[in-house]
């Protein structure tokens, strides 16, 4: 559904869509990399590595693959930390834009891989093409989601089509010294890099069926989590 009506966040310009009930985007311009956490907020804390600076580092190697082909708008760029509302409203200010979140998981110490989240129609074609292409890479994925339809305000209050990822498991051993491995974060960002250039080629095409549209409220602090 594309509107210009007022949303609780707004208006919504012809060319965003307030619920995302819309095929997945082809040939979008610009990304929007999204570091998860930062500054007094170091997420999750692994052996001997921390969500923050990871997410940061996988960022920073995507945001080096991608420019050139897109416009790359880096949501924080340094260790501070940035409200979740603040990130949503940068997100909102781009047009023929996709958000990507970056982050590391945590859990039982058995858990593996990457996960990725989506709750908009329009960000299942790219949350497919990244979890894939994650998997690919990733050496394991006991005990992981994959890919998981979660409201969250990264991926359900923005504007445009919006993925959060998470690497892996810093609450298990093997994931957290892949973790610490430039070269293995390198991958991951590899891989990240080609779901977004296909996505931009080829919008959802191959990817069958888009799930059921969901008219959520927007998420908003005192949720439950996961909701
Ligand atoms: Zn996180």
């Amino acid at each position: 559904m594309e509107t210009t009506v007022t949303s609780p966040t707004g208006g919504v310009s012809l060319s965003q869509s307030y619920w995302g009930h819309r095929p997945g985007p082809r040939g979008f311009k610009t990304v929007i990399i999204d570091a998860g956490h930062g500054g007094h907020d170091s997420g999750a804390v692994g052996r001997r590595v921390r969500e923050k600076d990871v997410a940061l580092d996988t960022a920073r190697r995507l945001q080096r693959k991608l420019q050139g082909d897109f416009k790359v708008v880096m949501v924080r760029d340094s260790d501070r930390f940035i409200d979740l509302n603040k990130r949503v409203s940068i997100a909102n200010r781009y047009k023929s834009a996709v958000l990507v979140s970056i982050h590391y998981n945590h859990s039982g110490r058995s858990s593996r891989g990457p996960e990725t989240y989506y709750w908009r129609v329009d960000s299942y074609g790219l949350a497919k093409r990244l979890q894939r292409e994650m998997a690919r890479v990733s050496p394991s994925e006991r005990g992981s989601r994959g890919q998981v339809r979660r409201r969250l305000r990264l991926t359900r209050n923005t504007k445009i089509p919006s993925v959060l990822v998470e690497i892996g498991y810093l609450s298990n051993y093997s994931d957290a010294r892949l973790s610490r491995s430039s070269s293995y974060r390198d991958k991951m960002a590899e891989a990240m890099a080609r779901a977004i250039r296909r996505q931009a080629l080829v919008g959802d095409a191959g990817l069958g069926p888009l799930p059921k549209p969901i008219n959520a409220p927007i998420s908003r602090p005192m949720d439950p989590p996961g909701s």
